[in-house]
């Protein structure tokens, strides 16, 4: 026996399965996906294979000759869910497996007519991360594990779906008034990167290979604000590589969507909160978008790796910034960054395992221990190494890794023995067993500073003795360059200052939410939406 990954059941020494066929009926009504799953195994063989499941109620389960398969749930684990042990009959090259899914399944978020910006129907998005799949499907649910799909999704007309995969038609369901979505994913992808949205949806093309999905109250909104996206696809591809993804798609979620974004791969979600009207949150996308490259086509083996993922994607991420915008503009974006990663040491205490970047986990619930941690300590030791390397060696180096690992999930040691074999010595001259096994934040992090970070922070710091921004310079800061100023603020502002503040930089009401919620903060007022939780997951500006 040997299960790798300490969230999930799968066991290294069972069958393996590589595809999956997806059935799903939408049940708004009860909401429940009635569903069939079919595992093809990467060779035929009979005995044991055990599946992750949560709060999925089994029906049957046969092979893909229809011989039946006897099958046991074990007992509920609060954080695993339930393990399905199948006995496979000698030579299954398939197994299908019958399952609803619960109205509490973790992974799916259903919304009533009144949730939606349009308020007319039903809407129903899916989050997978971290370990959520096995409640939308029984499957095994570690990255360790990669699989193509196929899907066919049965929805109420006149609703439409989307997928993490690419369309491949649609039809006329068997049930009156539904309609039968198809979906094709050739790439294989760790589990927790399934992800579904069904709703009333319009798309608008950005570009030949993107374009953005919304409510139709929404749209329009939405293709203004990421106009520049196949811009962005392209000089990202020039930094890490071609994109292996074909498509590079978004659907900007309904307003009660709790994350920033999430990279499902060719159909990014996003939070609406993106949408401030002038293009001056679309560093989210830039951060998905990374994600193309690190995370999903090189991905954690599991949790405990996690800063695989996230780390390389904020250093991805500011490399891409610093392409498009300029590195004054970047050293904001690491400023930024800075304050969460104080925040989230200051949480957890400087000495907590939490925040060693190759983590511990078993038994910890992933949601629990997420913090800014792996992106922003990680992004600063993959700085490290790129600072140490020089810059044209390590993009040389960036490249040879995704070309050695692309779709494959890979543990810290894995990544650390190749960066001995390309860059001998370099990791022992950094302290990269520190930066990765121990607590807190080492000496030699590297430190971003640039004239217009200071002046903005000096000018923050006079506030109590009364310097203030001009109100025609404020006008011209960007977006980040308030952030900046607002973070730096003392947090005791009277009531005068504050009224000041607000009047002269416009500050209630403004339609990008990061400045928002960060000017709450300074204001005193609760915020009703907390930046580590409004903009979690995975968005690597201000709280995430
Ligand atoms: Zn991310």
């Amino acid at each position: 026996m040997a299960r790798l990954d300490p969230h999930s059941y799968v066991d290294s020494d069972h069958p393996r399965a590589r595809h999956l066929r997806l059935w799903l009926s939408v049940n708004f009504g009860a909401r429940r996906l009635d569903g069939t799953a079919a595992l093809e195994l990467e060779a035929p063989a009979g005995g044991t294979l055990d599946l992750d499941t949560k709060e999925l109620e089994i029906l049957g389960v046969t092979t893909g000759r229809e011989e039946p398969v006897a099958f046991e749930l074990g007992d509920e684990q609060p954080i695993l869910g339930r393990r399905l042990r199948l006995a496979l009959p000698a030579g299954t090259r398939e197994v299908r497996l019958r399952y609803r899914t619960s109205p509490d399944a973790p992974a799916l978020q259903w919304l009533s007519p009144e949730q939606t910006a349009g308020g007319a129907h039903p809407f129903l998005f899916s989050q997978c991360q971290s370990i959520h799949a096995r409640s939308l499907a029984p499957l095994p649910d570690t990255p360790r594990n990669r699989l193509t799909y196929e899907a066919e999704v049965e929805v109420p007309e006149p609703l439409g779906a989307v997928m993490s995969a690419g369309p491949a038609g649609d039809r006329a369901g068997e049930r009156p008034g539904t309609r039968v979505l198809r979906f094709d994913m050739p790439q294989p992808i760790p589990p927790y990167l399934l992800a579904l949205a069904v709703g009333r949806l319009e798309f608008r093309d950005l570009g030949p290979r993107s374009r953005v999905y919304a409510e139709p109250q929404t749209v329009e909104a939405a293709a203004y604000e990421f106009a520049g996206t196949e811009a962005m696809i392209a000089t990202a591809e020039k930094l890490f590589g071609p994109y292996d993804w074909d498509r590079y798609d978004m659907l900007v979620l309904p307003p009660s969507f709790p994350y920033g974004g999430m990279e499902n791969p060719r159909m990014t979600f996003l939070t609406p909160t993106v949408l401030a009207g002038d293009r001056s949150l679309v560093d989210v996308v830039a951060h998905e978008l990374a994600h193309s490259w690190t995370g999903n086509l090189v991905t954690n083996a599991d949790m405990d790796h996690f800063w695989l993922n996230e780390g390389f994607t904020v250093w991805a991420e500011r490399r891409l910034l610093e392409a498009l915008h300029g590195q004054e503009a970047t050293v904001l974006s690491w400023a930024i960054g800075e304050k969460a990663l104080e925040e989230s040491m200051e949480r957890f205490g400087k000495d907590s395992p939490l925040t060693r970047l190759r983590t511990d986990l078993a038994g910890t619930d992933p949601d629990d221990a997420f913090s800014s941690i792996p992106y922003e300590k990680g992004a600063r030791f993959v700085a490290l190494l790129e600072h140490a390397a020089g810059r044209d060696r390590f993009d040389r180096f960036m490249r040879r890794y995704m070309a050695r690992f692309r779709f494959t999930s890979i543990t810290t040691e894995e990544f650390l023995a190749f960066l001995e074999d390309e860059m001998p010595g370099l990791a022992a001259k950094l302290g990269a067993s520190e930066w990765l096994y121990q607590p807190g934040l080492p000496a030699n992090a590297p430190v971003f500073r640039s004239a217009r970070l200071d002046g903005l922070v000096a000018l923050a710091a006079g506030f109590p003795r009364g310097e203030r921004p001009k109100a025609a310079e404020a006008a011209r800061w960007s977006p980040a360059e308030m952030l900046v100023y607002l973070q730096d603020l003392p947090r005791e502002i009277d009531h005068e200052g504050c009224a000041w503040l607000d009047a002269t930089l416009g500050l209630t009401g403004r339609g990008n939410h990061e400045i928002l919620v960060e000017w709450l903060t300074v204001a005193g007022a609760p915020t009703t939406s907390p930046p580590s939780r409004a903009c979690a997951r995975c968005c690597s500006r201000s709280a995430a």
